[in-house]
């Protein structure tokens, strides 16, 4: 799977997607139910949590990313709405409907009749996205309000006082249909934005109970005969917020196929009705195809399906991600390394994966949603966007941000559930003036002078746990000379512990809970387990790498590489003595070579400084030496000695190949740096498989 790619793949249950299956279903039979089928009048009632539901779907989804989306939610519900309206004037011709008012029609009230979904929800989007603005209470509020007037005008209309009636009537002059877009979308826009939770067995209880209740509301108002219209009730809201919830807790992924192609079916289906009716009647079967409304539900649904299945046919080019330079992470190779980095976790110490720059570029989402599947249930990130990410693409657990983050982005922290970093104590007042609760972990700076508020500083520490916005739910450290044990490293990192534990029991001494306290990273983990904690902030020894060669030999465990990196070869030519290649005359030919020209450049994090021959690619299991200077996007490599290689070909940058092999090690040691700036500097560019 390609890293950012949506998540369908096998074992997930979109069930958000998947429920859209159904509400088109329920608006098919909705449509072709007979008009003088009225015993089946209570099915109608139920079949409209169709709508509703579509409408909190986009809401779900415009809510997602704080309503920025809505300007192209608005564009493309218009074109679809165009294309609606073209699509059926043909049969608004034939209905002879293209009267003097058909202009008030198109932008009032939908120029079919299903199609009023669509302008509704181009004047109740904006609204709902303005009432969001005021907070999510207030909005909802407001929106409930709206949708009370709008019951007066729909299901409660006899209950009415004669002048408020005549004020109603006033509104269907204008709008009959769209209505709604005002009194009811704002309110399901935001119910959907808001995602409530509530737990399986509360939604479904809920679910139940507000279904009897709306049963039963809707035997009382048609009984009393005051309805005008049947498509709002009070116990509506209700129902659908607790069927929503059912389906959240379910989500899993999503299934885009399924929106495509319930859209479709939802503009078509009128069509389908009509075409199944002629047929039917040109068929003589209009008695079991049309009469018979559960066939005639079932052909037109079938047909619908067909026809926009059809339509759907060609479908978008798959991905495929070996085409120019990629990653493949080694599933096995991970599990591994976090078995035996668990095996060295002190008591009560639990794995929190450092999967910052994208996890040193292995791909950030690939590699928590495998660590998620490992049981790993705490991340660490630099910044807050990059926590943002993990949870756009349904990554779960803890995720703490280590970074600076600005008072601008505490929404993002909210919205995403993210933990932050206190970095400081003017940090503390900056987070806590904006008055929105923030869980935080407090760093303290023991002895790195980068981040947190130093160690002696017992009083300013104490302070930030006064800070009323703030929930610290953690405090940590980081040790700056770890790598290895004895010499002045280790009294340094025994220093920084005991400053560390000192603040602990200065903090526990006044009271205060400080919730979870860790400190180790890679190599304290690999060198100094004993300092304990409640989390191990796991970097690049996830990976299966260490930061240079040192430290390789005292390992306690043995770690596996789980990156390799991969390029195709674009071309291959052969070169006279003396001819030159590359910027710059970047190489001169001694005698007559063949050179590779490869589909990787420094844009895709390939070191420049690996330019003439200080780095090498395996082809066929053998080795190629850079020549000439490495460009953005492509490398030249000597493929003289190498037989048979041609376009096409893979060259591997990192990892095995026959024989051989190309560690991260090798190449920051030739680029003058260490592993942790080589992967982390592996580009967007690259795709990412996990094989
Ligand atoms: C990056 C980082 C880590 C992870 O470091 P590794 O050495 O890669 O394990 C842990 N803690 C903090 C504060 C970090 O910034």
């Amino acid at each position: 799977m390609r890293a950012g790619a949506p998540a369908g793949a096998a074992g997930k249950f979109p069930a958000l997607d998947d429920f859209r299956l159904v509400a088109v279903a329920l608006v098919v039979a909705n449509h072709t139910r007979s008009a003088e089928g009225q015993f089946l009048w209570l099915l109608t009632v139920l079949r409209r949590v169709a709508v509703p539901y579509f409408i909190m779907v986009s809401g779900y989804f415009l809510g997602r990313d704080g309503w920025r989306s809505t300007g192209r939610f608005l564009k493309k519900t218009a074109l679809l709405y165009g294309a609606g309206v073209l699509l059926y004037l043909p049969l608004n011709w034939y209905a002879g409907q293209l009267s003097p008012d058909f202009p008030r029609q198109v932008l009032f009230d939908g120029s079919f009749y299903h199609l009023w979904y669509l302008p509704a929800l181009l004047l109740g989007a904006p609204i709902a996205r303005l009432l969001s603005r005021l907070g999510e209470k207030k909005a909802l509020l407001i929106a409930g309000g709206l949708y009370l007037v709008g019951l007066g005008g729909d299901s409660y209309y006899g209950l009415l006082p004669e002048g408020a009636a005549r004020l109603y009537d006033a509104v269907f002059r204008v709008f009959t249909y769209t209505r709604n877009g005002l009194f009811y979308v704002p309110l399901f826009l935001l119910l959907g934005a808001a995602g409530i939770t509530l737990g399986r067995r509360v939604s479904l209880a809920g679910f139940l109970v507000s279904l009897s209740t709306l049963v039963s509301e809707a035997l009382l108002l048609h009984g009393a005969g005051v309805q005008r219209f049947d498509s709002m009730y009070l116990s509506f809201p209700f129902l659908m917020v607790f069927l929503f919830s059912l389906l959240l807790g379910f989500n899993q992924g999503e299934r885009r196929e399924v929106r495509r192609l319930t859209a479709l079916v939802y503009l078509l289906h009128p069509w389908c009705i009509v075409l199944t009716r002629r047929g039917a009647g040109a068929a003589g079967l209009t008695g079991p195809l049309v009469e018979n409304t559960v066939v005639h539900f079932l052909a037109v649904l079938a047909l619908s399906l067909l026809l926009s299945h059809l339509l759907l046919l060609a479908p978008p080019p798959k991905p495929y991600p070996k085409a120019r330079a990629w990653i493949e992470l080694d599933r096995a190779a991970l599990r591994h390394n976090v078995e035996r980095l668990r095996s060295l976790l002190p008591e009560g110490c639990a794995l929190m994966p450092a999967v910052k720059a994208n996890a040193y570029g292995h791909g950030a989402v690939l590699a928590a949603k495998e660590l998620n599947r490992l049981g790993v249930r705490a991340f660490c990130v630099a910044a807050a966007e990059e926590g943002a990410e993990l949870r756009r693409h349904g990554v779960r657990g803890e995720i703490l941000v280590l970074g600076y983050t600005h008072p601008g982005q505490v929404p993002l922290l909210r919205r995403y559930h993210l933990t932050q970093t206190v970095v400081d104590a003017e940090h503390a007042r900056q987070l806590n003036d904006c008055g929105k609760k923030l869980r935080v972990h407090l760093k303290i700076d023991t002895g790195m002078r980068r981040l947190g508020v130093p160690a002696e500083q017992k009083a300013e520490i104490a302070q930030v746990f006064q800070l009323r916005s703030l929930r610290v739910q953690g405090v940590f450290t980081h040790l700056c000379a770890d790598e290895t044990r004895g010499g002045e490293d280790e009294a340094f990192t025994l220093i920084q512990a005991a400053a560390f534990c000192e603040v602990l029991g200065d903090l526990r001494k006044r009271g205060l809970s400080y919730g979870r306290a860790h400190l180790l990273s890679s190599y304290g983990l690999l060198n100094y387990p004993e300092l304990g904690g409640a989390y191990a902030r796991v970097g690049i020894a996830l990976y299966g790498v260490l930061s240079g060669r040192a430290g390789l030999e005292t390992c306690p465990v043995a770690l596996r590489p789980v990156l390799s990196l991969k390029a195709r070869v674009a071309s291959v030519r052969d070169l006279r003595k003396g001819e030159r290649a590359g910027y710059g005359f970047g190489y001169t030919a001694e005698c007559d070579r063949r050179i590779a020209v490869l589909t990787i450049g420094y844009a895709d994090g390939f070191p420049r400084a690996l330019s003439r021959g200080r780095g090498k690619v395996l082809l066929k299991g053998t080795e190629a030496p850079v020549v000439g200077l490495v460009c953005m996007d492509q490398t030249l490599v000597d493929v003289t000695g190498i037989p048979g290689v041609e376009s096409g070909d893979i060259a591997v940058v990192i990892g095995a190949s026959g024989q051989r092999e190309i560690s991260v090690c090798d190449l920051s040691e030739a680029g003058e740096t260490i592993t942790n700036e080589v992967l982390s500097r592996f580009g967007a560019r690259l795709s990412r498989v996990m094989v």
